[in-house]
């Protein structure tokens, strides 16, 4: 039946909460839902109309309490908390909201710097920069490196904000078929030959660029396989680490911990402070030269608004929080808690008949629905019960498979994830929506 919430409905929000990402609520109206378990495993969204080609999003005024399987919070740094939150409030009581200024001209703080020095030793790199935001770390620092003369290679599913970055690039850009280093050896054989004449390399340099975790499929990159290629053809590895940084390796290293390959062996590491570290932004890791190339011609970086204070001193409290430097396990725990969550809950699914993509220990989890038409259908059931997922279809995805995507996060409970196996289930029969021959074969 229908529950209220009284005592839960501030309008306006301290400002612990404004750092819970809960900017407004009125809870009322709630389906038969649980209001249970941590803030940063639920959150209170405002519903929507559903996807319509015809007609854009529209709010529908009415907030729901939901259990979030839809945003990357992977570690629960994103709501409040108590190790993070007062160390934000300080750095904003010292430095302010922003520095309305570029990292170049006056907007670098002690806090930038610190960050800048911890997250390169902790990525073992030379040096670091951070950029006001991950996007903008793809699409404005890859065209940096790739000047004419450049040859880059991306893979076919890379995120958006790679593809923006290579179109933008002055160099030439091929796409190599998904995570395939062999497909990627043959195109970078062919492009040897190119170019008159044949007495040196055609090319001045070559990237290659790769994402860690892929966030539509929950694949880890075959990182080994890449490193081969580019070492045989002396090409430098752009790895974006958006969902892998804080999430894979057992310390949270990202998936060259995870896969044992050694963070020397990227040339480039680039990563997202809006997942694992709960709080926005982007970085680039590498030597020091490459560095100081990105802080002499970034025009990111000279001419954009750095990184704001309180959101560094989130990401430098989070990275305590993984290292163990806040003089606790509690980092730790978190990634343990991440892994054991994501394992469990991608076992379940597959026991249950679901089709699911993606890798063991990979928090990002899609379930092919494989009919668009059911795509709406469904998740607005799982909306209607209580769960936040992302659906996907044509033309994110190819017509035939289409998708709606879950991400675990360690502050989710055993409650919640059944809770949301449980809805699944129903929502699934209701809908029809499983494939039991694929399934199988996945186990
Ligand atoms: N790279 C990848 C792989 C991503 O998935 C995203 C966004 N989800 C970004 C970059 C952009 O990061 P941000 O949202 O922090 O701007």
């Amino acid at each position: 039946g229908k529950a209220s919430f009284k005592g839960y409905a501030p309008i306006r929000q301290d400002f612990e909460d404004f750092f819970t990402r809960r900017i407004y609520y009125r809870i009322h109206d709630v389906f038969n839902c649980p209001v249970k378990g941590p803030p940063s495993a639920w959150m209170d969204i405002i519903e929507r109309t559903p996807v319509n080609r015809q007609k854009p999003l529209m709010a529908t005024g009415k907030i729901k309490r939901c259990l979030n399987l839809g945003s990357y919070n992977y570690l629960g740094f994103a709501s409040s908390d108590p190790y993070c939150t007062p160390r934000v409030l300080d750095t904003l009581s010292q430095h302010g909201w922003s520095l309305c200024s570029s990292r170049a001209d006056a907007g670098t703080t002690p806090v930038h710097e610190e960050l800048e020095r911890e997250l390169a030793s902790f990525l073992g790199k030379q040096a670091v920069l951070t950029c006001g935001m991950g996007f903008a770390t793809n699409s404005v620092f890859l065209p940096v490196l790739a000047g004419p003369g450049t040859l880059v290679f991306s893979d076919a599913l890379n995120h958006v904000s790679i593809v923006t970055g290579v179109r933008a690039a002055k160099g030439t850009v091929r796409v190599f078929d998904h995570n395939d280093p062999v497909h990627l050896e043959q195109l970078l054989r062919q492009a040897m030959l190119e170019g008159q004449p044949r007495t040196h390399r055609p090319w001045k340099k070559v990237i290659i660029v790769v994402e860690g975790i892929y966030s539509m499929e929950g694949e880890v990159v075959d990182l080994a396989g890449f490193v081969a290629v580019a070492k045989k053809y002396k090409a430098y590895i752009w790895l974006d680490e958006a969902h892998s940084i804080g999430a894979m390796g057992a310390t949270g290293r990202g998936v060259c911990e995870h896969l044992g390959v050694s963070p020397a062996d990227i040339d480039v590491l680039m990563g997202t402070f809006s997942k694992s570290f709960g709080a926005c932004g982007g970085y680039v890791a590498a030597n020091k030269d490459v560095i100081d190339y990105f802080m002499a011609q970034c025009p990111a970086h000279l001419h954009a608004t750095a990184m704001t204070p309180p959101a560094v001193q989130m990401v430098l409290s989070a990275l305590r929080l993984i290292t163990g430097a806040d003089g606790s396990d509690r980092g730790a725990h978190k990634l343990s808690q991440l892994r054991t969550n994501a394992n469990y809950f991608r076992s379940r699914l597959l026991h249950m008949g679901f089709n699911v993509l993606g890798d063991w220990d990979s928090p990002v989890m899609p379930i092919m629905i494989f009919q668009l038409a059911k795509l709406s259908a469904t998740s607005h059931e799982m909306l209607r019960l209580g769960v936040a997922v992302v659906v996907v279809g044509f033309p994110a995805t190819p017509l035939l498979t289409s998708r709606m995507r879950v991400c675990i996060s360690a502050s989710h409970t055993r409650q919640d994830l059944d809770y949301a196996l449980q809805l699944f289930d129903y929502v699934a029969t209701k809908c029809d929506i499983r494939d039991p021959p694929l399934a199988a074969s996945n186990l």
